[in-house]
């Protein structure tokens, strides 16, 4: 019986294995022409000011949607594109879309795009930049790089010096998934970031956890005195909307208010103008 069991074990690894394989395989190849097919889209969410109610940024979210494998999460492919060498073409082509739909926004509503740190290594990032902002006409303040953490492991000076660069044309750095990675308050010193946003997983669990809510509000509490915008993301509930204003967050992203949506719909909704209260009054009305 258990040998039995052994080898249907060993079997069904073996094939999960090989559709493992199979699967990286056809991403690989097919990220390489994923770009020129138009498979490559962006969708957008926003990000809501606590005080004013209004979005003050959209965030760029890669989709792909692969002929065959259907929808690929980028948590699954940018990996992949960035250990086939082929993330700074990517990276060029989002900040170029993303300026491009920016572009049809009012002038006060910002648009971030997420770097990875691979994007940074050839050192052509600041010149696709300018590029982009050039072609688009959308001023450099406009503009927000989202960087995580792990940008600085490999601090090789030219990270350094390409994202003081940035900043010097006028883009905004933000820190993005803070508390996951290798959180260091230097980092802060170092490079002025001008927002910091807080890992979902410590608004997850923060009706229940006092650690969650003693970090949400120390974090809160920095960027206030540092200057800094402070995002909560992964707002699901009311109870984490309120837990991230009284530790005096400044803007919020989350389900509550609105998911990830194609461009057509977030033009609209930035050009309505649209609040933080109006957003959940319709994202109620989609759940009913
Ligand atoms: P991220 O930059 O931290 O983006 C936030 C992720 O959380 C997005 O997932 C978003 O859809 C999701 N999210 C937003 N609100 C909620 C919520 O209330 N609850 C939950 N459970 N999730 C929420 P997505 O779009 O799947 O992206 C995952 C990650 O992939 C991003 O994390 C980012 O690291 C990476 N990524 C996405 N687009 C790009 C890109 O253009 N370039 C690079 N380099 N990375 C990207
Ligand atoms: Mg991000
Ligand atoms: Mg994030
Ligand atoms: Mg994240």
């Amino acid at each position: 019986e258990a040998k039995k069991g052994g080898r249907n074990q060993a079997v069904s690894f073996t094939w999960s294995m090989k559709e493992r394989f199979h699967r990286l395989h056809e991403i690989e190849n097919g990220l390489r022409r994923a770009i020129e097919n138009g498979e490559l889209k962006l969708h957008y969410q926003p990000i809501f000011d606590l005080k004013s109610g209004h979005i003050a940024v959209c965030e760029a979210l890669l989709r792909w949607d692969h002929p065959a494998l259907g929808a690929v999460s980028p948590m699954e492919f940018i990996p992949v594109a960035e250990s086939i060498g082929l993330i700074e073409e990517i990276t060029d082509w989002v900040i170029r879309e993303a300026c491009h739909t920016a572009a049809q926004w009012p002038d006060n509503v910002r648009i971030a795009v997420n770097i990875s740190p691979a994007s940074l290594k050839s050192g052509g990032l600041p010149s696709n930049v300018i590029a982009a902002l050039m072609e688009s006409k959308v001023p450099a303040r406009r503009l927000e790089l989202e960087v995580t953490e792990s940008i600085f492991l490999e601090n090789d000076g030219q990270t350094h010096h390409m994202l003081r660069e940035l900043q010097k044309i006028g883009l905004r750095l933000v820190l993005d998934d803070f508390g996951t990675g290798y959180s260091s308050l230097s980092y802060l010193r170092a490079y002025r970031f001008d927002g910091i946003k807080v890992d979902r997983s410590f608004m997850a669990g923060i009706h229940a956890s006092r650690e969650d809510q003693a970090i949400v509000q120390a974090v809160g509490h920095l960027a206030n005195k540092l200057d800094m915008e402070s995002v909560a993301e992964g707002i699901e509930n009311e109870d984490q909307l309120e837990y991230a204003r009284a530790a005096g967050i400044t803007t919020v992203q989350g389900y509550l208010m609105c998911k990830p949506q194609a461009g057509p719909i977030i033009t609209e909704m930035v050009q309505r103008r649209m609040t933080i209260g109006d957003a959940m009054a319709a994202n109620v009305r989609r759940a009913i």
